[in-house]
């Protein structure tokens, strides 16, 4: 018996039915489509090319934003926005998201400075005051705050005192099992009457008349092609969007100018349980995040310019350089080097203009029909996680305006995801000998209920195992008896594990 939710992945029934709208696209911003139309009555077919979330959704530095940076820029519609979102993750995903204290030591430099950051907390306190409604006091954001010199030294013992006049202290939110929340909504979307599908890619529109009627797609798990039935078609392919676009109409390039960005996940242990905001001492440094990832140390964002899609976001060796350069002048004594890394996490993000890095303030969305292409066909592509259900709510409300809009939708709490993800190496340092015979008869059912086809779905985006590189390397051919494959099969999977941890300098065991 499976339970509600479940995704049970069978492209070729799926093909048999028609529905309200399809979405290209898996990634965060395809799935909150898909969970917002359905949350109103919408039949939806989701197509993922690959794993779901395995794309830039897999790669953020899962930090929930609370919208100062665009108070910063007074941008107010999108500091409501953020605030209204944070609200929104922290209420939908008990288990998942939680609140994060940000601390920034100050210098009396530049904006960085104890009076212009004590306004700019101000503001961001009265133009939020409504952030905790219907929050538990537990899980609710305090007001952000200047704190002495000496408190920011007992947060974070390591601090560059030289020069220091104080901190401050704000809280956004993070979610360490990004990968987990991604599933979850999916599994709320498939409680309704729609279906979500990995490892199909849509290949071509079908058109009648001008109008939309559907997409072509192939399976590749066994290179079957289908066509899929649909008015609407969503195009939420986020860095590939306009490679779809153009697939299936034109190239829109105001959807995606692409840059690439990437965190670093060292093998040092957390500096402190507040996440860091820190600079390079050099004028014009960026802000750099030190998260403290389940006790770990995880940095980010390093950012470059792009002229194009390329295969893989990795930065070069020299942009990696210059990035743990730039940590090494903005914390003391840290002294990483390219051997510290344990995994480096890429994606490509979208900016305002081709060769810069400066990040488009808003999502993108293209309406096809009415730029001369087929009626039906939207595109769309956002620049951040946290503002994924907002761009949903708003196209879906546009899409189907005849709809009742209930507000915000909820995402049914399933009972069981604090205790899978803990069972389930939801602790960076949770590591059995061996698995014992109840977790391994829950991963099986996390196999069959959650369309698990290939070993690294259920090391990376299904369980929280992949978050510790040396653990998973280490569990992964015993993972692999979960399954019934041959022994070639095995090997490939086991292959396609050390092929994403390249960054270790072991591979994972196999006889
Ligand atoms: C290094 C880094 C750090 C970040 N940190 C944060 C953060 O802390 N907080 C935050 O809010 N945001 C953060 N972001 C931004 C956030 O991760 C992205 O905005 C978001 O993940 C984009 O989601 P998406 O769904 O548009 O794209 P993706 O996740 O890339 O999804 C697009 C999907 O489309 C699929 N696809 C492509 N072609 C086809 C096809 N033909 N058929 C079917 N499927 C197809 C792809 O396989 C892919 O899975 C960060 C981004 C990066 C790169």
């Amino acid at each position: 018996m499976t339970t509600p939710g479940s995704l049970q992945r069978n492209p070729s029934a799926a093909a048999e039915r028609e529905y309200d709208l399809i979405v290209v696209g898996g990634g965060i911003y395809g799935v909150m489509l898909a969970f917002e139309a359905s949350a109103r009555g919408v039949s939806v077919l989701l197509l993922e090319r690959d794993d779901f979330g395995s794309a830039t959704s897999f790669n953020s530095l899962k930090t929930i934003h609370g919208g100062l940076r665009h108070l910063q820029r007074l941008n107010l519609r999108q500091h409501r926005l953020f605030v209204n979102e944070r609200r929104w993750f922290l209420q939908q995903f008990p288990d998942l998201v939680q609140p994060l204290p940000v601390l920034m030591p100050l210098y009396n430099a530049g904006l960085r400075r104890p009076g212009v950051m004590r306004m700019a907390l101000t503001i961001d306190h009265l133009l939020s005051v409504d952030r905790n409604r219907g929050l538990p006091a537990h899980r609710s954001i305090p007001r952000g705050t200047i704190i002495s010199a000496s408190e920011v030294k007992r947060l974070y013992p390591d601090v560059e005192t030289r020069g220091l006049g104080a901190g401050a202290l704000w809280f956004d939110a993070c979610m360490p099992d990004s990968h987990r929340l991604i599933i979850e909504v999916l599994r709320a979307t498939c409680r309704a009457d729609s279906v979500v599908l990995n490892y199909v890619s849509a290949s071509d529109l079908m058109t009648a008349g001008g109008r939309v009627v559907g997409v072509y797609a192939v399976d590749h798990v066994d290179g079957t092609e289908l066509g899929f039935k649909a008015p609407l078609v969503v195009n939420a392919a986020g860095p590939w969007s306009r490679d779809v676009g153009r697939a299936f109409d034109r190239d829109h390039p105001e959807l995606f100018r692409f840059s690439v960005a990437w965190n670093v996940l060292l093998d040092r242990e957390a500096l402190s349980d507040h996440a860091l905001a820190v600079a390079p001492s050099h004028a014009g440094g960026q802000v750099y995040f030190l998260h403290p990832w389940k006790g770990r140390l995880l940095i980010g964002t390093g950012h470059a310019s792009r002229d194009a899609l390329s295969q893989e976001p990795d930065p070069s060796e020299a942009e990696l350089r210059t990035f743990l350069d730039d940590i090494n002048d903005s914390v003391p004594g840290i002294a990483l080097t390219t051997d510290d890394i344990l995994h480096v996490f890429s994606g490509f993000l979208p900016v305002k203009r081709e060769r810069t890095t400066e990040l488009t303030s808003d999502s993108s969305i293209v309406d096809h029909g009415k730029a001369g292409g087929p009626t039906g066909l939207f595109s769309v592509a956002g620049n951040r996680f946290t503002a994924s259900r907002n761009t949903a709510h708003r196209l879906v409300s546009r899409l189907f305006p005849g709809l009742a809009d209930h507000g915000a939708a909820g995402i049914p709490r399933d009972e069981t995801i604090g205790k899978r993800t803990a069972e389930t190496g939801y602790a960076y340092e949770w590591w059995p000998e061996q698995l014992d015979a109840s977790t391994r008869e829950m991963l099986k059912r996390t196999i069959a209920e959650e369309a698990v086809m290939h070993l690294d779905d259920l090391i990376l985006r299904r369980t929280s195992i992949g978050d510790n590189p040396a653990r998973a390397l280490a569990l992964a051919a015993e993972l692999s008896t979960l399954f019934e494959w041959d022994q070639p099969r095995r090997r490939q999977e086991l292959q396609r594990i050390n092929t994403h941890f390249s960054w270790m300098s072991t591979d994972c065991y196999s006889e």
